[in-house]
């Protein structure tokens, strides 16, 4: 397929600096794997911890302005909701007096919503990793690499895809075995991301609230009996990975002929019900109505997210879970 890379090379990062903006998940993994491919890569980060502990762990470590001052091409890495405020404070002016740039991001939201936009002598591109920082610091120890979408939305030098491969080489998802790299776009990985996130995470996460509450309130089962069996033995976590690995249906050959009649009449039994969410969350994401309200929430100081978050630990499904993980010496962070 066209659209798949395998494998490129690191010719166009050469000699250039590579301003590494955000020192946390994604910034600290990436910026040590480039390293270790032998980039030249500086941090720039505000005066936290995070900017403490770059020095510590050897990097010549700036405050975010000087760090793109210093750099040919910069990885912006901080959390999407302060990503707009960072660029247009910190780093907007300083690119757009350079003569070219390369601005690299590792999520479309931005970009794609039209909360950043680059000055036209920049390269904007994408090289957005399906694996998260900790994950990446793993398999780069075992020489394995993880797959990444890479897009391109500004193409100033007419190499802007070059340099979204060359980055997903540097940051080590391509190259190594379990590597690949999807030609994609800003937009594209905003809707697949938040797709997920709308759909099948929460009706996941609510399919296993009411299953909780339903057998524990109505039926009478423990509460411990009902989550081992519904997520707390990890045997969820090996469905996913046998999903990955054999494929989604492939792998339903390892549970009984019961599980595999039950889960293929329930799949199509509920398709049209769960297609209608799906279509009416991905118009909400695609016309931009979800980056409003996102927007909205965060300018009002997050009074939904926070009441929700509340109510979904004071469950009594979430009660019960601290009870027993207490018991089982599972370590949480509350
Ligand atoms: P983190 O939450 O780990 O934060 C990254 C860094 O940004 C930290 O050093 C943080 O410092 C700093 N930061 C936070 N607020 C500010 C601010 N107001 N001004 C300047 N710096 C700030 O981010 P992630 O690594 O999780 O995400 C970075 C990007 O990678 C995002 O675009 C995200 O969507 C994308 N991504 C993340 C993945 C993941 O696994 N987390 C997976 C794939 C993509 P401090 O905490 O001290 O404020």
């Amino acid at each position: 397929m066209s659209n798949i890379v395998l494998d490129f090379n690191l010719d166009l990062l050469k000699g250039k600096t590579i301003a590494v903006i955000g020192y946390g998940n994604q910034g600290r993994a990436q910026a040590t794997v480039m390293r270790d491919n032998g980039l030249n890569v500086i941090i720039g980060n505000i005066k936290d911890k995070y900017f403490d502990l770059a020095k510590k762990e050897g990097f010549e470590v700036y405050e975010i302005e000087e760090a793109v001052k210093r750099a040919d091409i910069a990885l912006l890495l901080v959390p999407d909701e302060v990503m707009k405020e960072v660029y247009e404070k910190k780093i907007h002016q300083i690119i757009s007096y350079k003569s070219d740039f390369v601005l690299d991001f590792a999520s479309g939201y931005n970009v794609a919503f039209g909360f950043i936009r680059p000055p036209s002598n920049t390269d904007v591109i994408l090289v957005a990793p399906r694996m998260i920082g900790e994950g990446i610091l793993d398999l780069h120890k075992q020489g394995k690499g993880y797959p990444v979408l890479i897009g391109v939305k500004q193409d100033h030098s007419g190499k802007a895809w070059d340099y979204a491969m060359a980055i997903a080489k540097g940051i080590g998802a391509i190259g190594l075995p379990g590597g690949v790299a999807v030609k994609s776009s800003f937009e594209e990985e905003a809707l697949i991301d938040l797709l997920s996130e709308h759909t099948w995470v929460p009706i996941l996460f609510s399919a296993i609230k009411a299953c909780f509450d339903i057998a524990v309130k109505e039926y009478g089962v423990s509460p411990e009996a009902a989550l081992l069996e519904f997520y707390a033995s990890g045997e969820l976590s090996e469905i996913a990975r046998l999903m990955a690995e054999e494929g989604i249906f492939n792998q339903m050959v390892h549970h009984s002929t019961t599980s595999q009649y039950g889960t293929l009449t329930r799949m199509f039994k509920y398709y049209d019900l769960i297609r209608k969410i799906v279509e009416d969350e991905a118009k909400d994401i695609w016309n931009g109505n979800f980056a409003k309200e996102w927007t909205l929430e965060q300018q009002a100081g997050y009074p939904v997210f926070y009441r929700l978050w509340n109510l979904a630990i004071e469950s009594e499904m979430a009660k019960a879970e601290r009870e027993l993980y207490k018991i089982l010496g599972r370590i949480r962070k509350d």
